[in-house]
């Protein structure tokens, strides 16, 4: 079987059952897993030096909307609250067809490996003009991550009383159906697999309470995990307490939206009560603080949540509200929030760091991935801090958030290397880039 050996990193982060970390040490892959790590390990397979750098668990991003990225920066949703900015972006959404579903995946996804991730969800709650989510997954495969893509959904549109248009929202039995045709064809429950489906109807203010509940119950019976919006801001618990009344994690609880199998984007109005039904029933949380700085949501309790036994990970969110898809950068960013609103020991870089790798794999239920340890698939990231950003740092592990680099050096997916010397393997950037320019042309056209 093929063997690369990483070879005397600076730093072996490993994020094992001890978080030990190792200097000068090598780690070995064969096939898609990690065989070996620690010092003076022989191989006659191919060497990759990580002299310089330090070597990490890949990233894991566990919330986004990859069809996003062809919104950037849009004029009227720059400063909206979230429901305003919903409905500046809803109907150039609308004017998205499999094309654009494809090309804003592969730029989302290139930034996402640039900067450490190797594994991603995707939250896809619109099919516009014959999108479906094969586009997406036809995306991932392409460029070489592990890819969880949820099918999201939309059932109640404006004529209804919801917020999206009645051209972006579908019938709920079409939706159902449609969730059992991606999991029966792409799901796939083994180690080391590298496409699960999850089921993800957008949020409690965009289908019913039918369609929430009916969503559990097939999730449980296929099983597969279940993904939605809850808690963003102020107006979501308004319209959940208007409407259902009651809070958004009671809404959760009632129509079978807790456990393990569960895991919920923002969370950011979580109170008290909800922390600690959240920790009881494991469920997760995906935590987007760049996302929420940028629509004004306000700050997650993250603190609160993990020193109640929440399980946390971290989420870019889609890149029309942050509009970045940096992971690093969110791990940094998840990090100096906390220390905005409870003081600059709430939150170490070591700890943003566990929630960015080891924290995204226990979400999404991947307990071959997240940490460096022999047995758990070689999904690597390899972090050059011998350049600028961190040029002089007395710790570079702590460095990686405190000062970057916030782009990779290598990156390595199931032992297959995405990154090289900086560079995508898989993709000729420039020509996604160029794709890309042209579709969002055309949008705002
Ligand atoms: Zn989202």
């Amino acid at each position: 079987m093929r063997e690369i050996v990483i070879r005397g990193a600076e730093v072996v982060v490993t994020m094992d059952g001890a978080r030990r970390e190792l200097k000068g040490a090598d780690v070995l892959v064969r096939g898609g897993v990690i065989a070996a790590v620690g010092e003076g390990i022989g191989s006659a397979g191919e060497v990759v030096s990580a002299r310089g750098c330090v070597v990490t668990p890949g990233l894991v991003n566990t919330h986004h909307h990859l069809y996003q990225s062809l919104t950037r920066a849009v004029p009227g949703g720059q400063d909206a609250l979230l429901f305003g900015w919903l409905t500046t972006l809803y109907p150039i959404w609308a004017k998205m067809g499999p094309e654009e579903i494809r090309v804003s995946a592969l730029t989302g996804l290139a930034e996402l490996a640039l900067s450490g991730c190797t594994l991603t969800s995707d939250h896809l709650y619109l099919f516009p003009n014959g999108a479906r989510l094969e586009d997406t997954i036809a995306a991932a495969g392409e460029i070489g991550l592990r890819f969880h893509p949820t099918r999201g959904a939309m059932s109640i549109g404006e004529s209804a009383g919801g917020l999206p248009p009645d051209s972006l929202v579908e019938r709920e039995e079409a939706i159902l159906n449609d969730c059992i045709r991606v999991i029966d064809a792409f799901h796939d429950p083994r180690p080391g697999a590298m496409v699960r489906v999850g089921v993800a109807p957008c949020s409690p203010f965009s289908v019913s309470r039918g369609l929430m509940r009916d969503a559990a119950l097939l999730a449980r019976d296929k099983g597969v995990m279940l993904h939605t919006h809850l808690a963003e801001n102020d107006e979501d618990i308004a319209y959940s307490l208007a409407q259902f009344g009651c809070r958004p994690g009671q809404y959760a609880e009632d129509l079978g939206w807790t456990g393990d199998d569960v895991w919920h984007a923002h969370c950011v109005k979580l109170d008290t009560a909800e922390i600690d039904l959240f920790a009881r029933s494991r469920t997760g949380v995906a935590h987007c603080p760049c996302s929420n700085c940028r629509l004004g949501s306000g700050i997650a309790p993250v603190r609160a949540m993990r020193d109640a036994g929440v399980r946390v990970a971290l989420g870019v969110d889609g890149s029309a509200s942050n509009d970045a898809g940096n992971l690093i950068a969110e791990a940094r960013q998840a990090m100096l929030l906390q220390r905005v609103q409870n003081g600059a020991d709430a939150m170490s870089a070591r700890e943003a760091l566990e929630i960015a790798t080891l924290g995204g794999a226990q979400v999404l239920g991947r307990h071959d991935c997240g940490s460096l340890a022999p047995g758990k698939r070689a999904d690597i990231a390899v972090w050059d801090v011998s350049g600028l950003e961190a040029a002089g740092a007395w710790d570079p592990v702590a460095a990686l958030l405190l000062a970057g680099p916030s782009r990779v050096k290598h990156l390595f997916v199931e032992g297959r290397q995405v990154v090289r010397d900086g560079r995508l393997t898989t993709l000729d950037l420039p020509r996604v880039i160029e794709a890309q320019t042209r579709l969002a042309r055309a949008l705002a056209g």
